[in-house]
């Protein structure tokens, strides 16, 4: 299915509108914090010959016309998202590695703070809290 506003993006930043973009778009929103790996394994199924660097220049692209975003979920590769989904904060369990998603008014204070100190404009969006979960806190 072609996306009118992915082609419409593609076309204000000079970028030709490609199956293979479409793709790992369509990839990105279907999979939830999916590393580039992941992409690849899924627009593999559906084109051949798509290898991991063709994966991270896409991705690179499409972050660049805003339509999806990175964070980082432990030490390895970026988690993207689609930027159609609510941004949120996640907290990464150091233990189990459980992901959860948090609003981000919770750090609207700490945002406040460093743009009010620092002239730091967050992006949110990236913001991740390493630490110990609910459960795995209990168990220690
Ligand atoms: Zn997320
Ligand atoms: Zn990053
Ligand atoms: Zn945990």
């Amino acid at each position: 299915v072609q996306d009118g506003e992915l082609a419409e993006r593609l076309r204000q930043r000079g970028y030709r509108m490609t199956a293979q973009r479409q793709l790992v778009l369509d990839a990105v929103r279907r999979l939830d914090h999916a590393g580039p790996d992941d992409i690849l394994a899924d627009v593999s199924r559906r084109e051949q010959g798509v290898n991991l660097s063709t994966i991270y220049r896409t991705l690179e692209v499409l972050e660049e016309i805003g339509l999806v975003a990175h964070t980082h979920l432990g030490h390895g590769s970026p988690a993207y998202h689609s930027t159609a989904l609510p941004a949120h904060l996640h907290l990464v369990c150091r233990r189990c590695d459980r992901v959860t998603e948090a609003p981000t008014e919770l750090a609207a204070g700490f945002v406040a703070t460093l743009a009010a100190e620092h002239g730091f404009e967050t992006d949110v969006r990236h913001l991740t809290v390493f630490g110990d979960c609910e459960n795995c806190k209990e168990d220690r």
